[in-house]
Parts: structure tokens; C-alpha cells; sequence
């Protein structure tokens, strides 16, 4: 029997797409790849990602596990391999309100959790942009971040149990949902962010904390960066560390999104130079119960700290949001990032870590060596401050992918120069090899190798991704 007959009989004509059916997975998000896999199968259970990973393995077809497909580095991008979209793995099987988890399917939408927790009071706190098509088999498989990484961490730090299929079609079975557990190696941490090239994530333990009962949110202008950094310090002290988010956006991006989207108001007239988004959330009833006065003591709190910055001369300007709607247009203005910073090509896009006191370093160098590189590139870098993530964007007059290598080496030489990562919440792909190549220890290299050629002696999944050719 041929592969798509054999996947076929497994899984009925309906879930195995081929022809016209393929189409929407042959285009992906940032544009820059053309896929072209052999077929996409839709199981719907682990037991069917088995059959799947065993009819792969008989016919030698490399196999790419999907999930939402937002991913940014060209994970997805095949020629002739088998697509195994995880769309249909996607029920909440339990949130345990007690013991503060969610046991959920790899195929289940952020925005999905975030619903199903916030009907239990809870909140799990991964959120970015992309929220509404990412699912958990991909946060999980790119290690995501986002806004609230500061004080939860990354997917890595959220989650307690994890379920993989082996390319061989064994089930890992990993589903824990204790705290503790040092049973040996922490053997889920190896598929966390490895991006479909160790097996199958099918289910997930996932953490969930409880729903902050009051946010204060404020835009506001800083001197500089280091002032910035002063400005977050001083309010976790000040509130025993509830900053939620803590996120850049410097005038260029703000010129940029007043051409993109002119119907979005901007907060500073004139343009402020370093824009700040920063959110506090606090669980405490005396913090969130307004006052007789209507103030609702969190956001005097964020208040006083940055009258007290506007007096020193740290903070330039400030807006409090006052109600729902004002923080929903501040946070719109930081999750239009992807689509303003794509609304003009050529982009030389980067996603570095620094450490937070690094990052304006980081800028000051890079801005005085791009000159020399390219005199006519503009940038733009919209971070998330709090931890150190930057999205350092250059859009330069050459167009060759020989300027974008020149171009991203500079970056590499300055961030590994400043102890940080090439690589800091969207994985590596395809997009990031080079860099891998050129950046990553080579005996982690060796390592990395070695474990793959022990989980997938074949190279049959995902191939290509993540780690560099020796
Ligand atoms: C508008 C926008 C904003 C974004 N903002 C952020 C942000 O703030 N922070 C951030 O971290 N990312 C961000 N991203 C990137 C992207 O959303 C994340 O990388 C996300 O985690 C990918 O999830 P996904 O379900 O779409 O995965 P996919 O794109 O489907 O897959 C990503 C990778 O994981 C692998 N994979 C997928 N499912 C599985 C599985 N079940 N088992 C094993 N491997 C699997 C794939 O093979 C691929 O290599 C953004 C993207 C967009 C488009």
C-alpha cells in the first residue's frame, strides 16, 4: 500500500489532506517559506499519532508535528515530509481548581486555557499576541514567553507533565502533576523546545496561578532605558514583586504604527523616545477594593512611584489607564508589533536576550556599528524589558541574504560580547541554523546530537531544524 493509502485506511479520506485540501499548509506566517509536505493527517487521538508515527516509519517519510503554525522560524517548512497536525487533540481534559493544574490536549488554543481558567478564578499566564491560534503542542514545542514572563516564567517554567510519541511510536508517558519529583533525568525539559524534532507532544500538565484581582496599567515616558530599569526595580519593591509586564516600545515604532495604523491614538505629544507599557497585578482583596475616594489602592501605588520618577526626572510623562477599555488600547498598541513591524519589507528580524542591565548597551553598540554596515537601514526594537528579550529589527536597503547574514553576525558579535542569546523566546527552525552553527557551545552541539540520534536514529523528525550539520 502506498503512504497515503495506508494513512488513509488508518484515519478515514477525511483526515489525511492532499491536493487542494493541503493548501493552507503550504503558506505560513512569516511568508519567507514554501512549504511543500506530501500530505497533512489530523489524528485525533494519542493512539492515532501512533498509527501515524508507525505508517511514517514504514515508508521512511520525515514527519513535522503542527499546531496553531504562528511559529516565526520557519519550523514547519518541508519538502515532501508528512504534516501531523495535532488540531483535533483538542479537549481540556481536567482543570483541578485545588491543586491549581490543567490537564489538557496538545491541540487545545491558548486563548482556550485562558478561557477554561479564568471560569475557575485562574489564570494561566502565557500570553502574547499570537494567543488566539498558538496551541499548547507548540507553545510548549518553541518553549514560548511573552509579556508575562518576568514574573511566571517561560512555557518551560509552566508546565509539570508532558505525553510524547517517539518517532519509533512508543508513549512516552510523563504525565505527572507533582511539584517535586526527582525521580532521574527531568526528561520532559528535552522535549520542551526542541520544535517536533524529538517526537510528538499529544498532552500536557500545565500550571495555572490565581487570577490577579486588579491590574494597574500605565504607559509612560522614561529619560533612558537605565531610568527604565530604575522605574521596574522600584516597583517590585514597592509591591513585593507584581509587575505582570514590563515592555519597550521606542519612538521608531511608534512613527512606524502612526503610518501602519493612523487610526490608533499614540500616547505622547510630542513623540516620546522610550515608551513603556508596564502592568502590575496584584491577588491581594485590600490592594484591589477601591477606596472611598473610587482609587483603587494598586493603581495609587503606580502612581505615587512615578510621581515620584516624574519629580527626579527618571519619568517624562504618564498615562494611568482608568478603565478596561484604556488598558485594552495600550496593550493593543504592543501586540500590533508583528503586523507593524511587517507591514514594511525588507525586515532583518531578530529575537536576542540580554541580561536587563545590557540591554541598552546593547543598542548604543549595535546603532554605532549598523552605519558602517548598511548607512541607510533603519531600526526598530520593540522588548520585553522586564527580562531582557529584544526584538531588534532592522529594515536595510539591501535586500540579499548575504547583507541579512552580515547584518545578524553584527547582532550575534554584540549580544554574545554582552553575555546574551541569539535566540530568546521564538526557537530556531530553519531561520536560526546559521546561528546556531556559529553561536551555540559545540559540545551542547554534540550533546544535542547525540540525544537526537538516540530518540530518532532515522532523522525523521522534523529534520533539518534546530541543530546545524556538524
Ligand atoms: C502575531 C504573533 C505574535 C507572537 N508573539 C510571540 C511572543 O510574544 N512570544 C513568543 O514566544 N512567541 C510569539 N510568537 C511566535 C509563536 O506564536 C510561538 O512560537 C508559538 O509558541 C507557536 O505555537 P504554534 O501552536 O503556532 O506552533 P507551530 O507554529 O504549529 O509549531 C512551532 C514548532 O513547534 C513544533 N510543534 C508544534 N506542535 C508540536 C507538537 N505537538 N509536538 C512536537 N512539536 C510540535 C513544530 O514542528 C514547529 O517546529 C508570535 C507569533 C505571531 C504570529
Amino acid at each position: 500500500m502506498t503512504l497515503i493509502a495506508d494513512l488513509t485506511q488508518a484515519l478515514g479520506a477525511a483526515h489525511v489532506l492532499t491536493g487542494p485540501d493541503l493548501a493552507r499548509f503550504r503558506s505560513e506566517v512569516t511568508h519567507h517559506y514554501h512549504p511543500d509536505p506530501v500530505a497533512a493527517v489530523r489524528p485525533a487521538s494519542r493512539d492515532e499519532v501512533v498509527t501515524v508515527l508507525q505508517i511514517a516509519a514504514k515508508h521512511g517519510v520525515a514527519v513535522l508535528p503542527a499546531s496553531g503554525r504562528t511559529g516565526l522560524t520557519g519550523g514547519l517548512m518541508t519538502k515532501g515530509g508528512l504534516i501531523l497536525s495535532v488540531e483535533r487533540l483538542n479537549k481540556i481534559r481536567a482543570i483541578k481548581p485545588a491543586a491549581r493544574i490543567a490537564i489538557v490536549e496538545a491541540g487545545v488554543v491558548l486563548d482556550s486555557l485562558h478561557k477554561a481558567a479564568e471560569a475557575e478564578g485562574l489564570y494561566f499566564p502565557l500570553w502574547f499576541g499570537a494567543r488566539g491560534s498558538a496551541m499548547i503542542g507548540g507553545v510548549l514545542s518553541t518553549n514560548a514567553g511573552g509579556s508575562n514572563v518576568l514574573r511566571y516564567g517561560s512555557t518551560r517554567a509552566l508546565c509539570l507533565g508532558l505525553e510524547v510519541v517517539l518517532a519509533d511510536g512508543r508513549v512516552l508517558n510523563l504525565m505527572s502533576e507533582l511539584h517535586k519529583d526527582n525521580s532521574g533525568y527531568d526528561l520532559k525539559q528535552i522535549f520542551i523546545g526542541a520544535e517536533g524534532t524529538l517526537g510528538v507532544i499529544t498532552a500536557a500538565v500545565m500550571k495555572l496561578v490565581p487570577r490577579p484581582r486588579a491590574y494597574a496599567t500605565a504607559t509612560l515616558a522614561a529619560r533612558s532605558l537605565p531610568d527604565a530599569l530604575v522605574l521596574l526595580n522600584r516597583l517590585q519593591a514597592a509591591s513585593g514583586g507584581a509587575v505582570e509586564a514590563f515592555e519597550y516600545m521606542p519612538a521608531s515604532y511608534m512613527a512606524q504604527m502612526a503610518l501602519a495604523r493612523p487610526e490608533i491614538r499614540q500616547p505622547f505629544t510630542p513623540r516620546a523616545e522610550v515608551n513603556i507599557l508596564v502592568e502590575l497585578g496584584t491577588l491581594r482583596e485590600d490592594e484591589a477594593r477601591p477606596g472611598p475616594d473610587g482609587a483603587v489602592p494598586l493603581t495609587a501605588l503606580l502612581e505615587t512611584t512615578l510621581a515620584q520618577m516624574l519629580e527626579e526626572g527618571m519619568v517624562l510623562d504618564a498615562e494611568i489607564a482608568q478603565t478596561e477599555a484604556q488598558r485594552a488600547e495600550m496593550w493593543r498598541r504592543r501586540e500590533l508589533a508583528s503586523e507593524v513591524m511587517t507591514s514594511r519589507q525588507p525586515t532583518i528580524d531578530t529575537d536576542i536576550c540580554l541580561p536587563t542591565d545590557q540591554v541598552a548597551t546593547f543598542l548604543y553598540r549595535i546603532h554605532a556599528r549598523l552605519p558602517a554596515l548598511d548607512a541607510g537601514a533603519e531600526t526598530i526594537s520593540v522588548a520585553h524589558l522586564g527580562d531582557g528579550n529584544v526584538h531588534f529589527t532592522v529594515f536595510p536597503t539591501d535586500a540579499s541574504p548575504e547583507h541579512y547574514d552580515r547584518v545578524v553576525e553584527a547582532v550575534e558579535d554584540e549580544v554574545q560580547a554582552l553575555g546574551g542569546s541569539f535566540s530568546a523566546e521564538h526557537g530556531v527552525g530553519l531561520s536560526k541554523l546559521p546561528s546556531m552553527k556559529r553561536r551555540k557551545d559545540p559540545v551542547a552541539l554534540e550533546v544535542m546530537r547525540a540525544l537526537k540520534t538516540s530518540l530518532d536514529p532515522d532523522n525523521r523528525m522534523n529534520p533539518g531544524k534546530v541543530i546545524p550539520e556538524a
